[in-house]
């Protein structure tokens, strides 16, 4: 018999978002480490300068890296960077950026206007950006200058290499530049056998927003600018948008626990497998039905309205406006108890 852990209240019960979880031990001692004693600020610290090194070996790469409170002022203060407010960014219909960011895209970037194109399954295509790009070449409309994608995508879909290679191929053809919104970055190289280089520069993308949060640090995000010159001024572009930590070093300092020893891919791939054995199990209940192919660490899942609310009443905590069904997310603290918990209830749930 399945039992919630008394100590624990709401733990098996939260299935809202990735971030509804913890810190993970790893970055917790690290973030205890970087408490002792004193340390420069505003980023001129050791661990700080640690972690920018590190972070550049993990992508092969002579990057310029920023650290950000989360993943709106990341994606918002580095699409600002790319454009001029009369230039466009074309997202997918679903973008984070789209519809869950309050405007901020814009109100960063002082009007650049976000064109959306329909996605596929939460991926932009190349035909779909093309479209947009020679929509219009006129001056009434605003000029595309960088498209975004999210890998992995709000979707829980992953983009393959060579699918953003096409979509970065298309815009470089046009003179767009190429943001990657990488909130479940580490899950989406989780799941595909590709090292960070290969699916992030190499495929063509200028700048990468990593986040940090989802993958199981407390606070913040990194931006990582593969082309150095885009960077250039990106310091005072953070500092003007309140984004530079003064106490730097519990933003930077948990990433260097992430990467040691693989320890992000470690979680990331647990978070993905534990939404894989819940997508399997949901696949042989009849009248819950999978939506989307579960490729990374979220299961989306059409559930009929009482069933919904027999498991919203049971507790558990999950979004029914991200992809037309109810979404299940699934992240490093996520336990195989839980899965088994709350298959059992969408079972019992959906049984008339
Ligand atoms: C969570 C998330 C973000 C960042 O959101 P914040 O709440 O601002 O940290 C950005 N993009 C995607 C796709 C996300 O899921």
């Amino acid at each position: 018999m399945l039992t919630r852990n008394p100590d624990q209240p709401g733990y098996f019960l939260q299935f809202a978002s990735d971030n509804s979880a913890g810190i993970c031990p790893e970055a917790l001692e690290a973030f205890n480490r970087a408490n002792a004693g004193f340390a420069a600020s505003y980023g001129n610290d050791e661990s700080t300068a640690e972690v920018c090194k590190s972070l550049r070996r993990l992508f092969d790469a002579d990057a310029e890296i920023f650290f950000v409170f989360n993943g709106t002022a990341a994606n918002s203060t580095a699409l600002a960077s790319l454009c001029q407010s009369y230039q466009a960014v074309i997202c997918s219909d679903i973008a984070h950026v789209e519809t869950d960011e309050c405007g901020a895209p814009e109100f960063f970037s002082n009007g650049s206007k976000l064109l959306s194109s329909p996605s596929r399954q939460g991926k932009l295509t190349s035909n779909g950006v093309l479209d947009v790009i020679t929509r219009r070449t006129d001056v009434h409309y605003p000029r595309p200058k960088v498209v975004t994608l999210t890998q992995s995508t709000e979707l829980g879909t992953v983009y393959q290499t060579g699918e953003i290679s096409g979509i970065a191929k298309v815009a470089r053809e046009h003179g767009l530049k190429v943001h990657m919104d990488g909130a479940r970055f580490a899950n989406a190289i989780a799941a595909l056998n590709v090292s960070p280089a290969e699916i992030t520069w190499k495929a063509g993308v200028d700048v990468l927003c990593f986040g940090g949060t989802k993958m199981g640090l407390p606070i913040g995000e990194a931006i990582v600018f593969f082309d150095r010159r885009l960077g250039e001024e990106f310091a005072y572009r953070c500092k003007q948008a309140g984004q530079l930590a003064s106490k730097m070093r519990f933003l930077s300092a948990p990433w260097l626990s992430m990467i040691r020893d693989n320890v992000w891919l470690t979680h990331a791939s647990h978070a993905n497998a534990m939404a894989r054995q819940l997508a399997d199990k949901i696949a042989r209940i009849s009248g819950a039905e999978l939506l989307l192919p579960t490729q990374a660490n979220g299961v989306f899942v059409n559930l009929p309205p009482h069933a919904r609310e027999r498991l919203q009443a049971k507790g558990w905590a999950f979004y029914t406006f991200i992809g037309g069904g109810a979404r299940f997310m699934c992240s490093w603290a996520t336990k195989e108890a839980a899965i088994e918990h709350l298959a059992h209830d969408i079972e019992q749930s959906v049984s008339c």
